[in-house]
């Protein structure tokens, strides 16, 4: 920018010298010509008083008056013009007195002529010395002519150096003007250039903020699902239950896949399908051998494209990818959540199942433990049958119920006998073989509806629902027979078979309480003891 100023100067500098130039040659150029003009007016005036010395016509008169007119003015303007210049001056000074002599002559011989006739103005004319000074004075202009001729070849040299000189700047200036508008051109591109730059890494960033705000809206929605769902599976009263529940809010949480939950069985040897969703073609049970996911102990994530195998029990289903989360709580498998479909194996999916499937091991894990501690609760761990405590809660809801709708409703006492010697003779061990054989030979034969107590030692109680006394008594009497003719074998060898006896009591009114039918039934087992044992004793 500096660069340009300067040589705008510089230009505009010898652009002025320039122009101070031309007109000095110019001013040279016009004196030069006054000069040829005033001898020109000298030379016209001579040629018309010569004309009227020979011929006395006065036409030649007119030029020569003319020309005298213009002589002293002319004159005077040289000396204007050479004002500044001594040299030109002192000649012109010179010329003055010479021009004056001339034009006197010239008067002199017209004079003559007018007066004396020819003969006398031709001898003036040849006697005088008109014709020396005609050349004097020419010399002297042709000496002033031949300064200034000098001078306008100095000053046009000087004139055309400086115009080489000027358009020398002028083609630095216009150079230096192109290069700064280039760059300044090369500036406005490059400032565009980085304004869109700025403007697309603008949209760029709010992009991935909008991206990252969607997810992280994303993600706090499935994590609220996830959530809803355990705050259920945590107030579910069984598996089944859970089972039910479950397969929504699987649903809700993987709207793309189609998928189930298994749950180990009891015996541990398979699992069965709790819940299943998406519409997909699920085994309704598997074992732990046809799921990678449960042989390795780990998600298994498979994908046809990416050559991980698939579990078998996925097999033929046509699924480019499946997942399978085991579900592990307190570092015991308990299940298996599955999904299937092309987007299974993504990452996405991945964190929610991997949340849900925590929760799921939990509250299944949960499950299983309160199902656990309530079977202790009630059962007799050595026999399986419902226990004392049970026998009061469930004896007492039964009784109720068959009050309330007038139906049958009958307990039967039973007492193993002479057990007290049986352990004598063949040991507590074969004690309780005899009692845990008679126990499954019980339940094996009554009907689902109907319960079997251990009361405590070898005293149990049966409650018979809906069942009329015939009929129960009939029942007693072949389970009875069955116990007697029961293998009992321990380590192997057999073991003497053992024998009940029985007390049977029914409801008779509704105001029967529960103490009081099994007061009745201990009675009639009394008196079958009493009896001889081995048989069946029904209360009046
Ligand atoms: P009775 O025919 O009059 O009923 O004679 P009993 O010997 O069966 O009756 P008693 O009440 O005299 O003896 C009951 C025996 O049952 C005493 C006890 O050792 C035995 N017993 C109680 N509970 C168990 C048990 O869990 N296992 C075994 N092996 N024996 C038990
Ligand atoms: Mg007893
Ligand atoms: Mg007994």
């Amino acid at each position: 920018m500096a660069a340009v100023l300067v040589n705008a100067w510089v230009f505009y500098s010898y652009l002025n010298a320039l122009l101070d130039a031309g007109n000095a040659v110019r001013a040279v150029q016009h004196t030069e010509r006054r000069i040829g003009v005033f001898l020109e007016t000298l030379l016209n005036a001579e040629t018309g008083q010569r004309g009227y010395v020979l011929t006395a016509d006065g036409q030649y008169l007119r030029p020569y008056l003319r020309a005298v007119g213009l002589v002293d003015e002319q004159l005077d303007q040289l000396g204007e013009d050479f004002a500044d210049d001594p040299i030109q001056l002192a000649r012109v000074e010179t010329l003055a007195p010479l021009v004056r002599r001339k034009l006197d002559e010239m008067a002199e011989s017209i004079a003559i002529r007018l007066r004396d006739g020819p003969e006398a103005a031709r001898a003036f004319v040849a006697g005088n010395a008109g014709v020396a000074d005609m050349d004097e004075i020419r010399a002297v202009l042709q000496s002033m002519a031949g300064d200034k001729t000098r001078r306008l070849a100095a000053l046009e040299a000087s004139y055309n150096r400086t115009r080489e000189i000027t358009m020398l700047s002028l083609g630095v200036f216009v150079a230096t003007s192109i290069a700064l508008v280039a760059a300044l051109l090369a500036m406005i591109r490059r400032a565009e250039r980085q304004r869109i730059q700025a403007a697309a890494d603008h949209a760029r960033y709010i992009e991935e903020i909008t991206r990252t705000v969607t997810q992280i809206e994303h993600e706090r929605n499935e994590v609220a699902d996830v959530n809803e769902m355990a705050s259920f599976l945590q107030s579910c009263h069984s598996a089944a239950e859970l089972g039910k529940t479950v397969g929504a809010f699987l649903e809700r949480s993987f709207p793309s896949l189609a998928g189930g939950l298994y749950i180990f069985a009891p015996s541990r040897n398979d699992l069965q399908l709790a819940a299943a969703f998406g519409g997909g073609s699920l085994l309704p049970r598997l074992t732990p051998e046809q799921c990678w996911g449960l042989r390795r102990g780990g998600p298994h994530a498979h994908r046809v494209a990416a050559g991980v195998p698939q579990c078998a029990h996925h097999a033929g289903s046509g699924e480019r990818a499946a997942l399978c989360l085991p579900l592990i709580a307190h570092g015991e498998t308990i299940g298996l959540l599955t999904l299937t479909g092309t987007a299974a194996a993504d990452v996405g999916v991945r964190r929610v199942a991997d949340g849900a499937a925590r929760h799921l091991a939990l509250a299944i894990a949960n499950l299983q433990l309160r199902d656990t501690l309530k079977e202790q609760s009630i059962r007799d761990p050595l026999t399986g049958t419902f226990n004392r405590r049970h026998f009061d809660i469930v004896g007492r809801k039964e009784l109720a119920q068959c009050h309330r709708l007038g139906r049958d409703f009958a307990l039967v006492m039973i007492d193993v006998d002479h057990f007290k010697r049986y352990n004598d003779m063949h040991g507590h061990a074969a004690g309780d073989l005899a009692l845990v054989a008679i126990c499954d030979h019980v339940h094996g034969a009554i009907r689902e509806s109907d319960w079997l107590f251990r009361l405590g030692g070898e005293e149990f109680v049966l409650l018979l629902r809906e069942t009329e006394p015939d009929d129960a008594a009939r029942r007693c009497e072949d389970l009875r027979k069955g116990i007697a003719r029961l293998k009992i074998t321990g380590n192997g060898a057999a073991l003497p078979s053992v024998t009940v006896s029985m007390g049977l009591a029914t409801r008779q009114a509704a105001s029967d309480t529960l103490d009081d039918i099994l007061a009745r039934a201990d009675e009639a087992l009394y008196q079958s003891k009493d009896a001889g044992r081995n048989r069946l004793t029904i209360a009046p």
